[in-house]
């Protein structure tokens, strides 16, 4: 079993020594700890996007509103407009509302707790955990995919997630004390950015190799485990497109529930392994290929036959053009396979 005492020291050490050198960061065992709000600003916009990506990003920001009062009295439009190119504006938003609350109900200080922090408007469980443990050094579980995937793999957890989050959430917990917190969580932040990478992990410049047992079993690249996506099952149909004499095709209500419900369609058989076969009249119906589709459960190959033919029964009589546009798409492709009804 991993030694949770010696991982943590090792890795610290390597912290103290390789830590990355980022615009919001303190160096390892500063003694004044890295600004609540530089914290939270880079925090969530690293939710977006890369490191490289946010570092402009976060210096426009800290030289606009160099304080989180000052990003509370900015204009709505001036941040969303800061923001464009960071993505999911409802971030923007958020961040604005946490700001102000800040700046209203705490006097343009962050609340120093992860709870505190957690109350915060948009601030989530991993943002609350991060800025109590980075800005003031509290013990706070600081989970996220790359921690994930570092646990996963010094524990050669089997579990595949997304069940194994909460596993792998209690093993991140075994290291979490009141020694060092910021530094330790940022220790495994850099650890799975720059070495136990998703692929190809650095197994030779990581300092925790001798505890690792993902690397011990010779694959850590297959932790965390995920399941493989299920394959999807084929099935098989008809669909009969009946012409009348004025060259519109019959169409059909389908039923409220199950697949398309409710849509206008072609006539169908069983969408299945051996679809029966069976037309809905008798008639000379002609054999014009097949379509193929892919819903999201399944895939269809479905072969479209044609006849002239206008039986009673409850049908909607539409012309092509109008049928292709009322159709859901894998009907109109069979009704295009079809072909002109002048050329049927
Ligand atoms: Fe990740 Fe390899 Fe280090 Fe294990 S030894 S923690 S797999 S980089």
């Amino acid at each position: 079993m991993p030694d949770v005492s010696l991982i943590r020291s090792e890795l610290l050490a390597w912290y103290d020594a390789h830590a990355r050198s980022l615009v919001w960061r303190a160096p390892p065992g500063a003694e004044g700890r890295s600004e609540p709000y530089r914290v939270w600003l880079s925090e969530v916009m690293l939710q977006q996007t890369t490191t490289p990506h946010a570092t402009p990003y976060f210096l426009n920001f800290t030289a606009r509103w160099p304080t989180v009062s000052d990003l509370a009295a900015a204009e709505d439009a001036d941040v969303m407009a800061a923001w464009a190119g960071l993505g999911y504006y409802a971030r923007a938003r958020n961040l604005l509302a946490c700001a102000r609350a800040v700046a209203g109900e705490h006097g343009g200080v962050f609340p120093d707790t992860e709870a505190g922090l957690l109350a915060l408007p948009g601030v989530g469980a991993y943002t609350a955990a991060a800025v109590a443990a980075i800005a003031f050094d509290r013990a706070a579980n600081v989970v996220d995919g790359n921690v994930e995937r570092v646990m996963a793999r010094l524990f050669a957890v089997e579990t595949p997630v997304p069940a194994a989050r909460p596993e792998l959430k209690r093993l991140a917990e075994r290291f979490v004390t009141d020694c060092r917190p910021g530094d330790w969580a940022q220790a495994l932040m850099d650890l799975g950015a720059t070495v136990c990478r998703p692929k190809s992990p650095l197994c030779g410049s990581c300092p925790v190799t001798n505890q690792c047992l993902g690397f011990a079993g010779g694959t850590p690249e297959r932790y965390p485990v995920k399941l493989k996506k299920a394959e999807r099952p084929h099935r098989k149909g008809f669909a009969w497109v009946m012409i009348d004499g004025q060259g519109r095709a019959a169409l059909q209500r389908r039923p409220d529930k199950g697949l398309l419900g409710g849509m206008l369609g072609l006539p169908t058989s069983d969408w299945s392994a051996e679809p029966d076969g069976s037309p809905p009249v008798a008639a000379d119906w002609r054999e014009a290929g097949a379509i193929e589709h892919v819903f999201t459960h399944f895939s269809l190959t479905l072969t479209v036959r044609v006849a002239h033919a206008a039986p009673d029964g409850d049908y909607e009589w539409r012309d092509f053009e109008t049928a292709r546009a009322a159709l859901p798409t894998v009907f109109a492709k069979a009704l295009d396979r079809a072909g002109e009804p002048a050329l049927i």
